[in-house]
């Protein structure tokens, strides 16, 4: 991980392209390149095939922006996931949510435990 995010700062620093990277702006270089992906499904039916390619670099360009986000505010990324999977592990214990869709918050209100 630190290898990749290493090298998407190094590609924008040899560019010098931080200058143009604020807050603001990432967010909404962010956003665009999620509407990206979104339009890629836009109409499309539930089986209806999609060109994995763009998904692909969509994805791609919305990780960048992660990267350049949390690098911004000193964010290891990596790490962020995994304290955010220990998070969602408390609130969404296995025997609890196992198959359901219910918010954490609800779950004890689940009639059907
Ligand atoms: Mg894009």
């Amino acid at each position: 991980m630190k290898e990749l995010t290493d090298k998407i700062i190094k590609f924008r620093d040899e560019r010098k392209w931080e200058q143009f990277q604020s807050t603001k702006d990432l967010l909404i270089g962010l956003s665009i390149e999620v509407a990206e992906l979104q339009e890629i499904f836009l109409w499309n039916k539930e089986n209806d095939s999609v060109n994995v390619e763009e998904v692909k670099h969509e994805l791609a360009d919305i990780f960048i922006f992660l990267v350049y986000i949390s690098e911004k505010y000193k964010i290891d990324l990596e790490k962020a996931v995994e304290e955010k999977i220990e998070i969602h592990k408390l609130h969404y214990p296995v025997k609890k949510s196992k198959g359901k869709n219910t918010k954490y918050n609800k779950l004890n209100d689940d009639k059907n435990d």
